[in-house]
This record gives C-alpha cells, sequence and structure tokens, in this order.
C-alpha cells in the first residue's frame, strides 16, 4: 500500500521528472519503409537540386515569350518533350514544342504556354492564342530544394511527406532512434482476460489491450506479460522479466489498499522511484521510476487513469525513447461549450467531443461518472484541461486540449 505521506506532486513537475529520466534510444540504420513514425538521429542534406532541370508545370507549349507579342500567333513544331526525356534542340524564333508536365524545358524557350491556349494550326504547326509572361508555368532548377540544404533535421518525427523528401534526396536508409521495448502487465487479483465470461467476483482485464494498443501506436514494439495476481512472488517474477524492456507499464495496485503491492514489488526489485502521487484528476496515485536504463509507470488500476496517465506522461516518455526532439503532447486550445466544476487543487483531464465552427474549436464535455467509466471517455475526441487552481469554467472560455488521436 501507498505511504500515505507520499507528496503529490503537479503535473508540471512530474512532466519534468518523466523528461529528465527518458533518454533517445541508439540510433540505428533503416531503410525508408520501416521509417514512419521514428524520429531521425540525423540532419538529412539535400545531395542535388531539385528540380535538377527547369522543368514544365504543365501540359503545353514550350515558348519564347517574346514571339507572343501579336497574338494569335502560329509557331512551327520542333519536337514534343515527355517527362524523362531531354529536349533534342533548342528553340529559336517561331519555333515551339509540345511539352509535358515534369519535362525539361529545352534551351531557347522562356515559358509554357498551357494546351488548353492554343489550337491546331495544320501539319506541323501550332496556333496560340494567348501571350505568356517570361517564367510562366516553368519551376526553375533548384527552386525547392538547393544542393546541400539541410531539408529534414535531427528530431523530427518522420510523416509521410518527410519519407517523400528522404526518398528525394536519395536516402534509402535513414539513422533513426531505437523503438523502444514496452512490456505491459495487468496486477489484479479479480482480472480474467476478454475471451473469458468473468465468474462471480471477477471482471476482464480491458487496460492490457488498451494501453497495449495505445504504446504499439506510438511505434512501441509491445510485449504483454499479461495478469498478475496480487501477491508479491507473482509480482516479483514479472518484474524480473519486464524490467528487462526500456519501459515497463504496470496498471493497478498503487492505491492505498492492504493489496496493492506495486510500490513495495519496485522497491524490492531496486526501481528508484520519483513520483508517488500526482495532483492530477483522474490517476492521483501514478507512480513513476526508473531501474538502470528501464523506466516503470505504475498505472491507476481504473481503466480511465490509466489511459489518461499514460496520454499525460507514458506517451511523453516513449516519443523522448524515439528521439523526438519535442516529446510534449500537442496541447491546442478550445472554446468550452458548457460550465465545469471541481474542487481545487488537482489538474483535470475531462472528455470532451469536439466541434469546429466559424474558425473555432469547440469542445462539450462528455457526462461521465468518473474514472471507471471507460465507455464515456472511449467517446471523447480530446481531453480538455481544467488548471488545479480552478474551481470552476464558464461556457465561453478557452480550455486547452490534448487531442485524443
Ligand atoms: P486498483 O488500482 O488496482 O485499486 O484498481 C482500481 C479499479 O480498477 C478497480 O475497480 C479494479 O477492479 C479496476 N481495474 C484494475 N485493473 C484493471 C484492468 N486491467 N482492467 C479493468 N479494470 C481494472
Ligand atoms: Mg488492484
Amino acid at each position: 500500500m501507498k505511504d500515505p505521506r507520499a507528496p503529490m506532486i503537479p503535473v508540471a513537475q512530474a512532466l519534468e521528472i518523466v523528461l529528465r529520466e527518458a533518454a533517445p534510444l541508439q540510433p540505428e540504420r533503416i531503410p525508408l519503409r520501416e521509417a514512419m513514425g521514428r524520429a531521425l538521429a540525423e540532419d538529412v542534406l539535400a545531395d542535388a537540386d531539385q528540380p535538377p532541370f527547369p522543368k514544365a508545370l504543365m501540359d503545353g507549349f514550350a515558348v519564347r515569350s517574346g514571339d507572343l507579342r501579336d497574338v494569335p500567333v502560329e509557331l512551327r513544331l520542333v519536337e514534343e518533350i515527355t517527362a524523362g526525356h531531354v529536349p533534342r534542340r533548342r528553340i529559336d524564333r517561331g519555333e515551339t514544342a509540345r511539352i509535358m508536365t515534369g519535362a525539361p524545358i529545352p534551351d531557347g524557350a522562356d515559358a509554357v504556354q498551357v494546351v488548353e491556349r492554343s489550337e491546331p494550326a495544320g501539319e506541323g504547326k501550332v496556333r496560340i492564342l494567348e501571350k505568356v509572361e517570361a517564367g510562366a508555368n516553368i519551376a526553375p532548377k533548384g527552386c525547392e530544394i538547393r544542393v546541400g540544404q539541410k531539408v529534414l533535421e535531427a528530431g523530427e518525427p518522420l510523416t509521410p511527406a518527410r519519407i517523400g523528401v528522404l526518398a528525394s534526396v536519395g536516402r534509402a536508409q535513414v539513422s533513426a532512434h531505437r523503438l523502444p521495448r514496452v512490456s505491459l502487465a495487468a496486477t489484479g487479483d479479480e482480472l480474467v482476460e476478454a475471451e473469458r465470461t468473468p465468474p462471480a467476483g471477477k471482471i476482464r482485464n480491458s487496460n492490457g489491450p488498451a494501453l497495449g494498443a495505445r504504446a504499439k501506436s506510438l511505434g512501441a514494439e509491445v510485449v504483454d506479460l499479461g495478469i498478475v495476481r496480487d501477491d508479491p512472488e507473482t509480482l516479483r517474477d514479472c518484474l524480473g522479466r519486464g524490467l528487462q524492456g526500456d519501459l515497463l507499464l504496470l496498471s493497478g495496485g498503487v492505491s492505498m489498499g492492504v493489496h496493492d503491492l506495486v510500490e513495495a514489488a519496485l522497491a524490492e526489485a531496486g526501481v528508484e522511484v520519483f513520483i508517488r502521487k500526482i495532483a492530477i484528476r483522474p490517476g492521483k496515485p501514478a507512480v513513476f521510476g526508473r531501474k538502470g536504463s528501464c523506466l516503470v509507470f505504475g498505472l491507476p488500476g481504473n481503466p480511465v487513469s490509466s489511459l489518461v496517465i499514460f496520454e499525460v506522461l507514458a506517451a511523453v516518455a516513449i516519443r523522448k525513447m524515439l528521439g523526438w526532439a519535442k516529446p510534449e503532447g500537442e496541447l491546442v486550445e478550445a472554446v468550452l461549450e458548457e460550465e465545469v466544476r471541481q474542487r481545487a487543487g488537482r489538474t483535470s483531464y475531462l472528455p470532451g467531443r469536439l466541434r469546429f465552427e466559424g474558425g473555432s474549436i469547440f469542445v462539450q464535455p462528455i457526462r461521465s461518472q468518473g474514472s471507471a467509466d471507460l465507455l464515456a471517455h472511449s467517446r471523447a475526441d480530446a481531453l480538455f484541461i481544467v488548471p488545479a487552481d480552478r474551481e470552476s469554467i464558464s461556457a465561453g472560455e478557452r480550455v486547452r486540449i490534448l487531442l485524443l488521436t
């Protein structure tokens, strides 16, 4: 059971401790197809200008803009240039080449007139109907990326577009931080696995699947240690295995009850505990510590509490291990649609539904019976934050929200 005198620390301080203790994992070289969601462990420079040649941005005709002073004008068609091929000759006065999007602009031409502003004018000729400015519909060499330019920075998590940038600068392999190995165990004598019909007095383990899914969605490799009984020996075995990884997530067993054995088991296993109680609602009894390079979260058993503490703290630790330069959750502001009240002293993270109207995000509180009401929580798009020093927030006031995606 928890020491009742354990200090209750503010959320911001808990976050600082987690960020202090978590460290980026070693870099390794990986192929691009494995890079999604991982963070770069190196800066990436462009190997060449992009585009590498002046390029047509539209299908049409490569022209000398000076030839189009008096339109309509007939020009002699000298060739057709398709993407992937080089022009065979330059464009002289009175000449043009049919050109496709992405093809190199021939020497002599300084603009592309789009095919819609032309009409056929018999064999080997085209009539251009409107003039164009010099440079129209041409992307100059190097206008997107310059050779040697830093295109991506260490610590940036890789998105589809960034993976595209890596491919475009020839990086088929990149250096990224190793994925964290996260072990997961749900403690509680009352728990049975989801496929079973719970006998009298038992309930199904919902925290294991929920936390495992979230850890996996962040990129962690999850080792599920299953259900662990509230008994010191079983817990000891579980810690023996779980502390081999980079992060151990335990749920349950961190409250004031006599069968809440997690903190004692952590102490016995040599885990240094930094956090025993947080000024947060829900999730006050959350525990955080470290043994060697393995971080440990003792999450409260209540299903909503465990998911909230995961989102507010464990997700940040995982992103830091993944090497993200900014591991904190993205906070957005929204307008509260209905008054909420709380007892001051703890920061609340409450479930809300989002709506977008007239350029603002609105958040509607979801009625919940509290930290056991997983169904209400499952309907939330976001958690909205009620600061510890506030007893109420009125409808129309702005609140910070943590997106749940
Ligand atoms: P505890 O933190 O162990 O005191 O548990 C608090 C509450 O959460 C109790 O009602 C437990 O039955 C419930 N609980 C604990 N672990 C789980 C779990 N893995 N899945 C669903 N509910 C749980
Ligand atoms: Mg329990």
